[in-house]
């Protein structure tokens, strides 16, 4: 029987009825320490205060007029991302998705209007730029464009490590260069900053655009407002999601001038992107993430989690390998299958999310307490008991 939701996904068990800051509380009532986010979404937790706030005064308020007029909210958090940031300009999104349609028409626009013949986009193999054509072109992994041909033309994809077909690969007949500084579905897998440094340095030699995808690792997640800012460079186009809406569906564009020259009246639109109620809470995670003192505690318990969970990771050498990652955005790198960890997780009344690679990620609000990353490792210990006495012979 065909069910009634596209089965898209395998969803686990749990149906989770309401949200307490770091917990999510589910239909039978049990408690689960959230880990997870809704994938790095959740940056202030469930239910901030200040949040719900926002979200109720401007319901009460204009929820929505379309693009055809002026919207106060927009101009206000374009400005603060303006200010607070490489970009010159910002185009809101409702989604990763569309901030990555955008990303690559605005490169590929730019060349057309100084009349050259570049629309070739270089990308990075365990990349995940959203499920779009352009998006999955973008990332090029057989799992995503296996049976959506044909693909989007234009795109290829290289291992970061290899510098050599790099040079090779971005050329002065490239449009662009899309990374993520911190792999989020690959695996968690940071970007090292001389790589970084490396492709900014190939981009001004050749003129491709950069365009650096921090849908994922971008708002706080790494302790700096955006994980670019640890190389010092900066891209000339970035995608923003996930965490700029705090858990409401709000993406973003940021742009240098150069790089959006292109983008004229006409040459794209949203009827919902950048809507009242996207910017009064888009607005407010800001106000909060964007303050040096909060990405200063974010950087502090970083260092906490990261220990407690190499603590957890050397007790369990059958069931995890490694931790990596940067910031709050970490990874358990398991022998043990992750679907195992995670299965565990559950019974153990924590919640993390699978990754390629064989990965757990670890992406907790950014309000996380100090409390709750200790009962973090204590869970995750259990369900590491737990996966190794499922392994060990009877
Ligand atoms: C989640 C994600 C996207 C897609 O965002 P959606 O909001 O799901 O459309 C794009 N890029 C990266 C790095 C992501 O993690």
């Amino acid at each position: 029987m065909t069910s009634s939701i596209l089965p898209t996904y395998s969803r686990a068990p749990m149906r989770f009825v309401k949200g307490e800051g770091a917990w999510l509380i589910a239909e039978d009532g049990r408690r689960y320490l959230d880990l997870g986010a809704g994938i790095a979404v959740n940056v202030l937790g469930h239910a901030h205060p200040a949040l719900v706030g926002a979200l109720t005064h401007q319901a009460g308020e204009l929820w929505h007029t379309s693009n055809l007029y002026h919207i106060p909210g927009q101009e206000t958090l374009a400005d603060r991302l303006v200010e607070e940031t490489f970009a010159d300009t910002v185009f809101f999104t409702n989604s990763g998705t569309e901030a990555c349609e955008l990303a690559v028409k605005m490169a590929r626009k730019y060349w057309h209007e100084k009349g050259e013949e570049r629309n070739e986009v270089v990308g990075f193999t365990g990349s995940f730029h959203g499920r779009s054509s352009a998006g999955i072109a973008a990332a090029g992994a057989e799992k995503l464009t296996k049976g959506f041909g044909p693909l989007l033309p234009g795109f290829i994809q290289i291992d970061f490590a290899d510098h050599e077909a790099i040079q090779t690969a971005v050329t002065d007949k490239t449009a662009a260069v899309i990374i993520e500084p911190v792999q989020g579905e690959g695996g968690i897998v940071p970007v090292p900053d001389q790589c970084l440094k490396g492709l900014r340095d190939l981009c001004d030699e050749t003129g491709a655009l950069l365009i650096f995808d921090e849908v994922q690792c971008g708002v706080g997640r790494t302790g700096k407002l955006f994980a670019h800012e640890w190389a010092g460079i900066a891209p000339d186009i970035m995608m923003v999601a996930k965490g700029i809406g705090g858990g409401f569906p709000l993406g973003a564009v940021l742009a240098t001038a150069e790089a959006s020259a292109g983008m004229t009246a006409g040459s794209h639109g949203s009827t919902y992107g950048g809507n009242p109620l996207a910017m009064a809470v888009g607005k407010k995670v800001m106000e909060i993430v964007a303050d040096e003192a909060f990405l200063a505690d974010v950087r502090r318990k970083a260092g906490r989690l990261r220990q407690r969970l190499e603590g957890v990771v050397a007790g369990h050498p059958e069931v995890f390998e490694s931790v990596r990652g940067s910031g709050l955005m970490l990874g358990l790198k398991c022998k043990a299958p992750n679907a195992d960890v995670i299965a565990a997780g559950y019974a153990a009344e924590v919640l993390g999310v699978p990754a390629a690679d064989n990965v757990v990620r670890i992406l907790p609000p950014l309000n996380i307490t100090d409390e709750e990353i200790d009962e973090a490792a204590v869970r995750l210990d259990r369900a590491a008991v737990a996966v190794e006495a499922a392994k060990a012979p009877a």
